[in-house]
């Protein structure tokens, strides 16, 4: 791949003040909550729990460098990853169910989240990369401000299902510097099927698209480490179920060929995927070069690839002290 490389670049980021009014704004969000597409409208800072779960304090289930990521964001220090538990998603096939809708986690105030992303950061991982925390952004950016304020330059990757609504990205703008979405499905009645999310397609497809405004195209420094734009990452999915060419062919229509896609063939029938016969296996090499090959065929050129031999390589048992069989040791 080769995206837009820059020598010289400073983020225009926002000061603690501003970011600090923008954790009060997620907090009036979310009572009621109306923090993603669900808005269940419970009032969360009073403990009312919503279709996700989460409590009023932010949960998270680890946070440690990453070496499975896509390259400009591991880098050789590993992504600097804080992994969130529960999710406004069900998807059955999920490989952080244990965290995503199980209830493996703890708590953590503002000042301890910060104190992590300040060990990551010593730790020399290459960002900050949030997972799945949009249901905890109060507290997030509560965090990023005592972050900031005590030392914290890393770039924010915000890693997300795509899931997610324009009120809550608005309040993103000028913090995040790295998008990171899914856009997993490209029919709504196969979202609803395997992730109970019936209006995911024209959602994803919207919160994907301002992601873009705010950050614009992939960016990386003089090391190949990602410090501005966006990544959209599509998992492959047995019998072409993720809709991989009307998806492709929907970036073509409304975003430049020089945009970043991550093509995965991760998927692995985890969890509940044995509930769905014709996604319960891997996803096979010819189905994954067929996407690959549409990609190329597209005039798509900024395209990260998997190898499907090493499928297992990032999925994690969160109910291990390392979740990651290479924690500890990065992968060769
Ligand atoms: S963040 Fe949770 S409680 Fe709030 S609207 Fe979404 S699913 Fe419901």
């Amino acid at each position: 791949m080769r995206p837009d490389s820059q020598l010289f670049y400073r983020p225009t980021r926002l000061s603690e003040k501003e970011i600090l009014e923008r954790a009060r704004e997620a907090r009036r969000l979310s009572s009621p909550c109306r923090l993603c597409p669900r808005r269940c409208r419970v009032d969360r800072v009073s403990g009312e729990k919503g279709y996700c779960g989460a409590g009023p304090v932010p949960t998270i289930a680890a946070a440690l460098p990453h070496f499975g990521e896509e390259p400009p964001l591991t880098g050789s220090g590993g992504a600097g990853t804080l992994f969130f538990s529960r999710c406004n998603m069900r998807c059955v096939y999920c490989q952080n169910h244990q965290i995503s809708q199980g209830f493996v986690g703890y708590e953590v105030s503002p000042a301890l989240l910060a104190r992590e992303m300040l060990a990551l950061q010593d730790a020399r991982c290459s960002n900050i990369e949030p997972v799945s925390p949009g249901h905890h952004l109060s507290g997030l950016l509560a965090a990023l401000a005592i972050a900031r304020r005590k030392g914290l330059t890393l770039p924010v990757v915000y890693n997300t299902n795509g899931y997610e609504s324009l009120e809550t990205l608005d309040l993103l703008d000028g913090i995040v510097d790295v998008y990171l979405p899914d856009l997993k499905y490209a029919s709504n009645e196969i979202a609803l099927r395997y992730s109970d999310a019936a209006d995911y397609v024209e959602t994803a497809r919207e919160a994907v698209l301002a992601m873009r405004r705010q950050v614009g195209n992939l960016v990386v420094d003089m090391r190949g480490l990602a410090i501005k734009g966006l990544i959209i990452r599509h998992l492959t999915l047995p019998g072409n179920a993720a809709g991989s060419e009307e998806t492709l062919a929907w970036i073509g229509e409304h975003m430049p060929r020089t945009v970043t896609i991550s093509l995965m063939a991760q998927y692995s029938p985890l969890y509940r995927s044995n509930r769905h016969a014709e996604i319960n296996r891997r996803v096979s090499e010819d189905e994954y070069d067929r996407v690959v090959d549409l990609a190329w065929r597209m005039g798509f050129r900024n395209v990260f690839v998997q190898d499907p031999a090493s499928q297992e390589v990032g999925i994690p048992d969160f109910e291990q002290e390392a979740p990651f069989h290479w924690q500890g040791e990065p992968p060769n």
